[in-house]
């Protein structure tokens, strides 16, 4: 019997779109090529660096922090291959809870590279070569991302890294040089610093984490340079000569002129990620891609194909897990008659340093740029009395409010635990709050999260703290 549904692709896309739809009644099958569930996400994306950056902020703290509250441990000593044991515990637990779900949930699973024939017909062709046909009503597209290769750079994945080799290198670098200083660079750069590696971020463009808020990116920067990173902005890494015992990069100002050397034992490529369609005989069923060879949607999902719908990294949009997500639960319920939608303007972001960096909604640069006149409130965790105990006190909330109507446009805040802080922005945005609802909403004291009721109060220029 044919399959209602054939989703390609496991990662957070595509394993929530099936357990959705088989939710929702519809029979369903996956189709991953890869040996465990969960994508990019939970086998080298999210889950891995997460625990890393767990671990490694711990030991940082143990350093650090330990004894000024008065616990007396002797001096944190490293054990590299057993954090990189819990690292991978943590992974295999959570891709074995992706098998549970779907055994859990009827969806059936298949292992191979999916083809897609025409609308209605999945090849699955397996390592050992064997191929089978699925036929179905509907095929989702879930096939995510790959890395994004820098000209003039061969990764190796050991002396030259993407994120997937940062994350199980068997030493600490003496120096670490990262390319790109957006979320992936700043948080494995993060990792190996904590554990004891010099390291230099060159970014190509004059300020660090493009895309957000430019107030809270230049602050950061200061802050993880107090943390001990280098950062060389407006510069490019031309080449990378592999022949000695180091690595030599050669670094040019990015609008061209004469290189410098920087040694490192490994350098990390971190310049963002490119959708991924090989072998899915995208050309071939006629589906189009845009110039970035990402797969071209309609509102609802919908490629130009009668069927065939994307989701994910593959498509347009942060390539954010959630997002990912929140698009395969659209997706099957649009396949099953339902009103599926994904509101992108309240989808967060985290950058999951320390400190953390967590926003939603619009820019003070994008507010400007579209001419939307805002207000804005802003609390430093300095005068939060929680964050003042933890000894958490770098950073600050940002709330931007739109100035006739008080409607939360945009928050953003930069400080320990922003990642679940901002939590609540979303909800405010997604119900079209205005700052005086946060403001008037109880927070419980005392928590970090009082900071984001300041912020809210500071919008009419009524913070009490402050
Ligand atoms: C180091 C790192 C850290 C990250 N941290 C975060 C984070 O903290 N928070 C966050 O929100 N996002 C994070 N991301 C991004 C996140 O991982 C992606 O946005 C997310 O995984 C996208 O989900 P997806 O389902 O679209 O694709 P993917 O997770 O990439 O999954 C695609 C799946 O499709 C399979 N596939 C591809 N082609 C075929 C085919 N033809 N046949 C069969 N199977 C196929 C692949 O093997 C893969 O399993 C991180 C990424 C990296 C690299």
């Amino acid at each position: 019997m044919p399959y209602d549904l054939v989703v390609i692709g496991s990662g957070p896309g595509g394993y929530v779109c099936a357990i959705r739809a088989a939710q929702l009644g519809l029979k369903v099958a996956v189709v991953e090529k890869d040996k465990t569930f969960g994508g990019t996400c939970l086998n080298v994306g999210c889950i891995p660096s997460k625990a890393l950056l767990h671990a490694s902020e711990l030991y940082a703290e143990a350093g650090h922090l330990f004894d000024k509250m008065g616990i007396r441990v002797g001096k944190a000593a490293l054990d590299l291959p057993a954090m990189m044991a819990f690292k991978d515990e943590g992974v295999d637990g959570n891709v074995k809870g992706v098998a549970f779900l779907f055994r859990k949930n009827k969806v059936e699973t298949f292992e191979g590279i999916g083809r897609i024939l025409g609308a209605g017909r999945v090849e699955v062709r397996a390592a050992n070569g064997r191929a089978e046909t699925l036929d179905t009503k509907a095929i989702v597209i879930a096939t995510g991302s790959d890395v994004a290769r820098l000209g003039g750079v061969a990764i190796d994945e050991k002396r030259v890294v993407s994120s997937t080799g940062a994350l199980v290198l068997d030493k600490v670098p003496d120096r670490l040089l990262v390319v790109g200083a957006g979320v992936i660079g700043l948080e494995l750069g993060s990792v190996w610093r904590r554990l004891g590696a010099e390291v230099v971020v060159v970014e190509f463009l004059s300020r660090i984490l493009p895309g957000m808020d430019e107030e809270v990116a230049r602050q950061f920067q200061r802050m993880l340079q107090k943390q001990g990173m280098t950062f060389r902005l407006s510069s490019k890494v031309a080449r990378i000569d592999s022949s000695g015992n180091r690595l030599k990069a050669f670094v040019e100002p990015a609008a061209g002129g004469a290189p410098e050397t920087v040694e490192a034992d490994i350098v990390l490529v971190a310049i963002g990620r490119v959708p991924y369609t090989e072998g899915l005989g995208v050309d071939a069923a006629g589906i189009k891609t845009d110039d970035r060879g990402r797969i071209v949607i309609d509102p609802h999902f919908r490629t130009n194909v009668p069927d065939i719908y994307a989701i994910g990294d593959v498509i347009a949009g942060p390539m954010l897990a959630h997002k990912a997500e929140d698009e395969g639960i659209a997706v099957a319920e649009i396949l099953s008659g339902q009103a599926g939608h994904v509101n992108y303007d309240a989808i967060p972001n985290v950058v999951y340093t320390f400190p953390e960096i967590a926003a939603v909604g619009k820019t003070e640069e994008e507010l400007k740029s579209a001419g939307i006149a805002y207000n804005v409130g802003k609390f430093p965790f300095t005068a939060n009395g929680r964050a003042r105990i933890n000894l958490t006190t770098d950073g600050f909330v940002k709330i931007l409010a739109d100035a006739r109507t008080d409607r939360v446009l945009g928050v953003h805040i930069v400080g320990a635990d922003a990642g679940n802080m901002i939590a609540e922005a979303a909800i405010a945005m997604e119900l079209g709050a205005a700052a005086e609802d946060i403001a008037r909403t109880s927070h419980a004291h005392p928590t970090l999260t009082e900071a984001v009721k300041e912020a809210a109060l500071a919008v009419e220029k009524r913070a009490i703290h402050m």
